[in-house]
């Protein structure tokens, strides 16, 4: 007897590499320079913003669009002049492109027939995936007689059943309501769990990308700007763009005064330590609105600052209440805007107009040393 036990513990190996990827129309780079790659098993999820080059990504992987440049490598040979239907490689859109005359179980069995499994196998495999994806009572019905949540799932099956090494998925939840699109998220990360095949992911759904990704790779007019797990991304972003895509965060512009200080409208603060900072050097401090907290005047009369926090004094202008959480907006003495955020059951005693002190530790909040004003800003399509 002999079964396959994954070890955890074994080194990830590369599948997937895709090396200096280029793909232009005329003179516009939709797809400028990538390279990456990608772990055997992993989910990895292109995140982005609408344009930003996902999709052209994702199908220059899947053979449908040819790159410009570059090239594209599994297990080191080359695929870029294997055609789609060799690649090993299954793909589902937002859209199901499910056959419309042809019932669930024929719909699934398309991709064997046309590889002329014999048809005693074919069944074989086509219940396994109906039981996979809990469809088995539906295999009779028409895609019309679905709803939009059973017909993914049977467009999942499909691309699943030729058991492909690669699952590429296009916004595959994207035209799905919200509560629907939860339970196929947690559908999918338990399939990917069950098969161990690697799965490559677009949405621009960040919330989404959290909850199923073991990497996520962030993408930007045709580049990727960050790349890691949801975790390090949001707790360490890698520059200011990605910190401001990913979640809310609080942007403060300071002037470096030296090691670990810098200022802040004339008020001396400590920053983490940053290599090759000089003096007047101008530096941005990112602090995540869970990070800080606003006490009242009185509040912070009673707690003294600790060592390795920072304060600065503001004015209460809205308090918004959440349900789990709340969150608090202020403005400081110069003209900064600030968001705390806090949960609900700690309490926030604040309203509108209230003094307050503004605190967070050092070691909570980022810096960096460049970055583009437009980084700044929340960028569209970002949710
Ligand atoms: P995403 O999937 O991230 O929304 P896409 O990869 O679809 O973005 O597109 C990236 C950019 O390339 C967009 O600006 C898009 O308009 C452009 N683009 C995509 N396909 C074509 C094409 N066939 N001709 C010209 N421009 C294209
Ligand atoms: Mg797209």
């Amino acid at each position: 007897m002999s079964a396959v036990i994954k070890d955890s513990a074994q080194p990830q190996q590369t599948l997937v590499s895709l090396c200096n990827l280029n793909k232009h129309y005329g003179d516009f780079a939709a797809v400028d320079n990538i390279s990456l790659d990608i772990q055997d098993g992993e989910f990895l999820t292109f995140l982005g913003s609408s344009g930003s080059g996902k999709s052209t990504t994702l199908s220059m992987l899947a053979g449908f669009e040819t790159p410009s440049s570059g090239e594209i490598l599994v297990s080191g040979k080359s695929l870029v002049n294997v055609p789609p239907h060799k690649r090993d490689i299954g793909m589902v859109f937002q859209r199901y492109s499910l056959f419309p005359h042809l019932s669930v179980r024929d719909n699934i069995a398309f991709p064997l027939a046309i590889r002329k499994l014999a048809p005693a196998e074919r069944n074989k495999r086509v219940d396994a995936m109906l039981k996979l994806v809990q469809l088995e009572q539906f295999a009779h019905r028409r895609p019309s007689q679905l709803s939009g949540g059973q017909q993914q799932r049977v467009a999942i099956a499909r691309a699943l059943v030729y058991e492909p090494r690669i699952l590429l998925m296009d916004e595959p939840l994207g035209a799905l309501d919200k509560k629907l699109r939860e339970d196929l998220q947690d559908e999918l990360r338990q399939l990917h769990r069950r098969l161990g095949i690697t799965i490559v992911y677009v949405t621009h759904d960040q919330e989404e990308a959290m909850r199923l990704s073991q990497r996520i790779a962030i993408f930007s007019h045709g580049k990727i700007v960050g790349l890691g797990s949801g975790y390090d991304l949001y707790q360490n972003p890698p520059n200011a763009f990605v910190a401001s895509f990913l979640g809310n965060s609080n942007f403060l512009k300071l002037k470096a005064q030296g090691n670990g200080v810098a200022t802040f409208e004339g008020q001396s603060l400590s920053i983490r330590l940053t290599a090759g900072l000089v003096t007047d050097q101008d530096v941005l401090l990112m602090i995540r609105p869970e990070k800080a907290q606003a006490l009242s005047v009185e509040q912070a009369a009673l707690q003294p600052l600790q060592t390795g926090w920072n304060e600065v004094s503001a004015k209460v202008g809205e308090v918004l209440f959440l349900g789990e959480s709340q969150t608090c907006t202020v403005m400081t003495q110069g003209g900064t805007s600030m968001t705390v955020k806090a949960l609900s059951a700690a309490g926030m005693p604040l309203k509108a107009g209230d003094q307050v002190r503004v605190r967070w530790a050092t070691a909570d909040a980022c810096v960096y040393t460049q970055w583009a004003e437009s980084d700044l800003n929340k960028a569209a399509g970002a949710h």
